[in-house]
């Protein structure tokens, strides 16, 4: 009998992960948040993920449990394992793509680098870490934030005077970093401690979204993918993470790497991986959370660009404009995600592959332009 995969979270990472579950002959079944979602296709229920009865249901019906998104809570998630339910990343590693304090505290244990911070519970302590900082700092809620929601610059306590007068709970305050560009790494991990990891990949964010994907980071040097490479696989080994492991990076202007935040599932800054590499990263996180042999990671071509569609097209439908898009650019691979338009939506995504970068940025900004 085919293994069955549940994936909790019904957004488009689930949904790109039906087409490599059907190829591999897995039967992929999606717990949804709501009718109509993304990953309508393969939701055979649907039911809130906060609710220990609902996910319960859902795992009886499946080989392995998990993820299109970090928001099951840990009761939930223990309360699954103590049952004899398999899920990756369990737990254990889950914990530390969702809450970012939590995070923080074991990378350094790990010894990982990452940007000066602090759990601040009031206005004093913030603003001594501001005074420590050259007056300016970045505030983020430790728990829930996405896309930018959730992050702040401070240049004074009171700038997060709301935040803390929320809940009381701690906020993390981390340096203002100045960084020349932000780099991904991806590794994919199985239960068994097989690893693989993705060239370093570069990516651009606009307010906050990321907005498109280098791959391989342009101009990197030989020290710097390693270093690149070693941290993934020493956070992927540490914290035990089982799928696919996004660790997001700020390279500063003396080349050094610190760690921003880690995503235990597909990522946006691997979809380049699914025209651009032997093995895309949706494949990858189903062999690994199913424990098969991991896939190639090689790059298919010398490069490789996603560009999102953030918002699509401000009137009609994506189909209206497939015609005009493909006839023009018939090398872009278009990744629709059946959402409605809305702007700053991620609504779909361009990949295109080939052997110079300015041409391939070119056509993938311009066959992505098509569906504004
Ligand atoms: P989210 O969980 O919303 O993705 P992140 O922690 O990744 O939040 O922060 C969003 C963006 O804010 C980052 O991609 C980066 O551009 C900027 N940012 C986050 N932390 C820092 C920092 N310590 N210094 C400078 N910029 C930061």
């Amino acid at each position: 009998m085919a293994l069955r995969v549940g994936v909790i979270g019904g957004g488009q990472l689930a949904r790109m992960m039906i087409a490599p579950a059907v190829e591999l002959g897995l039967d992929i079944r999606v717990l949804a948040e709501a009718e109509g979602m993304s990953a309508q296709l393969a939701a055979t229920a649907v039911g809130d993920y906060r609710d220990f009865e609902t996910v319960r249901a859902f795992a009886k019906e499946v080989d392995v449990i998990t993820f299109d998104h970090e928001h099951v809570p840990q009761e939930v998630l223990r309360a699954l394992v103590a049952e004899g339910v398999a899920v990756h990343p369990g737990p254990d590693a889950l914990q530390y793509a969702q809450d970012k304090l939590v995070m923080r505290a074991r990378l350094a244990e790990l010894g990982v680098p990452q940007p000066d911070w602090a759990a601040v519970t009031n206005g004093d302590e913030l603003q001594a870490f501001l005074d420590d900082h050259g007056g300016k700092a970045v505030v983020k809620t430790p728990r829930g934030g996405y896309d930018g929601k959730g992050v702040r610059v401070v240049r004074d306590a009171s700038d997060a005077a709301d935040w803390f007068a929320e809940d009381g709970d701690a906020l993390l305050v981390e340096e203002l970093v100045s960084f020349v560009r932000e780099l991904a790494q991806q590794v994919a991990r199985r239960p068994s401690g097989q690893m693989v990891t993705y060239p370093v990949v570069e990516t651009v964010q606009r307010d906050g979204v990321c907005a498109e994907v280098f791959a391989p980071a342009p101009g990197t040097s030989e020290r710097l993918v390693q270093v690149a490479e070693s941290i993934g696989r020493q956070i992927a080994e540490g914290l035990g993470v089982t799928g696919m492991l996004a660790v997001e990076l700020f390279e500063t202007d003396d080349e050094r790497i610190l760690v921003n935040e880690l995503a235990m599932r597909p990522h946006n800054s691997g979809h380049w991986s699914q025209d651009g590499a032997v093995t895309g990263q949706f494949e990858q996180h189903l062999r690994a959370v199913t424990d098969l042999p991991l896939g190639d990671v090689t790059a298919r071509s010398p490069w490789s660009v996603m560009v999102n569609i953030l918002g699509g097209p401000a009137e009609g439908t994506f189909e209206d404009r497939f015609d005009a898009a493909m006839t023009e650019h018939p090398e872009a691979k278009i990744h629709t995600y059946g959402k409605a338009a809305r702007p700053g939506r991620k609504v779909g995504h361009v990949n295109v592959t080939g052997d110079t970068l300015d041409d391939v940025v070119y056509t993938a900004r311009a066959a992505a332009a098509h569906f504004a």
